[in-house]
């Protein structure tokens, strides 16, 4: 299972204390319509608060109302809402939790090494990021997305299809072209 997680708790805020942040519509269709061009199984949205899930919930269901909207609907199709990020691992037995940052951590893995792995659950954070405790929960930190700057603080919106595209992109310019 390939599989992307959207964590809004725990987070940390720019003091570097705990949160829960709030859903963000944009996260919401982008990140999955990534999801959808890399052949991502499944985008959890990982929120504690039944209301906010409710709202992402509803979200997809409104999209699912006009056929004029398939594009958008097969990607939103990919969400499923979660609880905690216990319960999305749960759902994706033998993947690897495999979580983001934009910081340079001791023992991260390469994207060369996380695109051997048969099976991820990538983590993404919201707010100032993924609080210690999924980073310590996690089997590997991927090593961060750099420019040729000191800053790499992108969206997390930016830095999924960037990540998407380093574990499953392909490079269509070297595929045989097909006749029309
Ligand atoms: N509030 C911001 C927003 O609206 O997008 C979110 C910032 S949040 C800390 C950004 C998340 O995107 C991080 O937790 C991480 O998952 C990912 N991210 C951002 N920059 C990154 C980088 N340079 N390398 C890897 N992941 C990055």
């Amino acid at each position: 299972v390939k599989a992307v997680a959207l964590v809004h708790h725990p987070v940390v805020d720019q003091t570097g204390a705990e949160v829960t942040t709030a859903l963000t519509n944009l996260d919401l269709h982008d990140i999955a319509r990534s999801c959808r061009t890399y052949g991502i199984d499944r985008y959890f949205i990982v929120h504690p608060v039944p209301a906010q899930r409710e709202m992402v919930e509803r979200i997809v269901q409104h999209w699912h109302t006009d056929p004029r909207h398939e594009f958008r609907r097969e990607a939103l199709d990919l969400v499923q809402t979660v609880a905690t990020l216990e319960d999305a691992i749960a759902a994706c037995p033998g993947g690897k939790v495999v979580t983001t940052t934009a910081r340079r951590t001791p023992g991260a893995i390469s994207f060369a090494t996380a695109r051997a792995l048969p099976d991820v659950l990538l983590v993404l954070g919201t707010g100032f990021g993924l609080a210690d405790a999924v980073m310590t929960r996690a089997d590997h930190v991927l090593a961060p997305i750099v420019g040729p700057t000191p800053y790499n603080h992108l969206s997390v919106r930016s830095a999924c299809a960037i990540l998407l595209d380093r574990l499953y992109g392909i490079d269509e310019s070297a595929l045989p072209l097909q006749d029309p």
